[in-house]
């Protein structure tokens, strides 16, 4: 992609113009040709969209990339084999499944930077703009607040789901990230990315006989993918990072 970013960080109270709408000649030249990495939510929201196991979506849509700069395997959505590289989902009027587009999709031209402070319920961000030179969306006189975008294109709750993986693989799990075994890469590949199999390993597995999960959250996270998902992020900060946030539970007498 050749795109331009204004140098100057913007806060949520900053505005900038844009509109898109199919009334553009630029349509949905922007759904193809694409380096679209996929957060563990963004494949949740899609896999069930489309009612596909996770494992499903990940074979049929997916491909796998392990960036030595990241240290993990990094998720992205399969082009088409067309001469333009389409995105699978793109259609003459439009994207076929725009309630679930994923979060990149939804947040250009606008880019997020967040870093997690564990501590804070919230991530620290700043945003920038995005200029590809065929979009045509900056010709138009819609002004928007930033603040006023993010919550139009149903941002807050991605920005919101997609901190949970960043607490993961942001901070001090950067390097350790680096080092990880292949079982351990495995087991990050499940936890983040292939969440029906991660559901498997809890309740087909010997897993509720070895720690302690509270009965009413061993029920949701049965029912509830995005409950699975952040009860998923906390078992990878103890399996990979060795922190507390599971307990054994007591063994029991013979
Ligand atoms: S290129 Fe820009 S204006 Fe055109 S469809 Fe894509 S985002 Fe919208
Ligand atoms: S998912 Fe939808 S919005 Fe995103 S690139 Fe594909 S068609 Fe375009």
């Amino acid at each position: 992609m050749n795109a331009e970013m204004a140098v100057r960080p913007l806060t949520a109270k900053d505005r900038f113009r844009f509109a898109c709408h199919k009334g553009l000649s630029c349509f949905t030249a922007c759904c193809a040709n694409l380096q679209l990495v996929l957060t563990p939510y963004d494949i949740i929201r899609l896999k069930n969209r489309l009612g596909l196991t996770s494992e499903e979506f990940l074979e049929k849509y997916t491909t796998t990339s392990s960036d030595k700069s990241y240290g993990f395997p990094v998720i992205s959505l399969k082009m088409n084999s067309d001469t333009k590289k389409t995105c699978p989902f793109v259609s003459p009027d439009g994207c076929t499944v725009y309630e679930d587009r994923p979060g990149a999709c939804r947040s250009y031209p606008l880019g997020r930077a967040a870093s997690k402070v564990r501590e804070k319920e919230r991530s620290d961000e700043f945003f920038f703009i995005i200029r590809e030179p065929h979009c045509l969306g900056f010709n138009e006189s819609k002004e928007w607040i930033i603040e006023d975008w993010i919550a139009d294109q149903g941002l807050d709750e991605y920005n919101r789901m997609n901190d949970f993986f960043m607490d993961i693989v942001t901070g001090p799990h950067i390097k350790r990230l680096k080092h990880l075994s292949l079982s351990q890469m495995k087991m990050f590949s499940m936890g983040c990315y292939n969440i029906d199999e991660f559901k498997k390993f809890v309740f087909q597995s010997s897993f509720l006989n070895r720690f302690e999960v509270d009965p009413d959250q061993a029920r949701r996270i049965q029912t509830d993918d995005v409950e699975l998902m952040r009860f998923a992020t906390q078992w990878l900060r103890f399996a990979l990072f060795g922190e507390q946030t599971f307990s054994l539970r007591p063994r029991q007498p013979a």
